[in-house]
């Protein structure tokens, strides 16, 4: 049985004023026992002000990046998957169509940051998607498994039963349009065959999480769907009440 995780995924956002209040709002909206895994995802530098502030509560704290380089060296601006474990990391974010677009994160370099989170005891959360253009084209269930085949040919079956994959369709991230239920359950249920394919315990316990434009008013009918295990938030996780709608969706 797979339980939902929520991911809150603060982007670039707040500094120590508003993180503080956020984590202060988050703390006293949240059941103490929920029912579903949730995790937010501060910017790295108030990594460990956010792990102090939410420990005794359920919820993790997670990274938004990892470098792909395995030990500590002359990697300038990078931070391991070692230090993020070390500063108190459950998670990490890998592959989210921002750094692909922006920062060069190619499929290949995604798959080893997911395997250098693994390797230190990290769940990454590796994010798969299409462009509108892509979408358009037809070429939508091409573009996710060419994404998912760089994963496939470095992570072994074990390294995959503790991995999340979240379908974040680039057209419906921060863009307010979200995919409707039917179109993110086809490439929800699509990503679970490839990961049958491969083997099917494994990918009926594999958590996929939809994100793009998720918000209070649409996560129950996203959720309700067969193949989505709960959500990637990003501007709505930035709202605690907000966040906290979106995880009481979620169980
Ligand atoms: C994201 O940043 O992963 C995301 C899905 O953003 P938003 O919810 O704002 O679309």
């Amino acid at each position: 049985m797979r339980s939902n995780l929520v991911a809150g995924n603060w982007k670039m956002c707040g500094d120590n004023a508003s993180i503080e209040k956020l984590v202060a709002n988050l703390k006293a909206l949240l059941p103490a026992e929920p029912a579903v895994d949730i995790a937010v995802f501060p910017p790295s530098v108030y990594i460990a002000r956010v792990v102090d502030g939410l420990a005794g509560s359920p919820v993790a704290v997670g990274a938004q990046n990892v470098c792909e380089q395995p030990n500590d060296g002359a990697y300038t601006g990078e931070v391991s998957a070692a230090m993020l474990v070390d500063t108190g990391c459950r998670y990490v974010i890998v592959g989210h169509s921002e750094r692909r677009a922006m920062y060069g994160d190619s499929n290949e370099r995604v798959a080893q940051k997911a395997k250098q989170a693994l390797a230190q005891g990290l769940m990454p959360i590796i994010c798969v998607g299409e462009t509108e253009a892509q979408r358009d084209d037809g070429s939508t269930l091409e573009v996710i498994a060419e994404q998912l085949q760089a994963v496939f040919a470095v992570l072994s079956a074990e390294d995959m039963c503790s991995i999340v994959v979240a379908y974040e369709p680039v057209w419906a991230i921060g863009t307010g349009k979200t995919a409707t239920p039917s179109q993110a359950q086809e490439v929800h249920a699509f990503i679970r065959a490839l990961f049958a394919k491969k083997d099917e315990p494994l990918a009926k316990g594999l958590r996929i999480l939809y994100g793009g434009s998720v918000k209070a008013a649409n996560a129950g009918e996203l959720f309700a769907q067969a193949d989505i295990d709960g959500g990637l938030v990003g501007g709505a996780s930035l709202d605690a009440q907000e966040f906290s709608a979106i995880c009481r969706a979620a169980e």
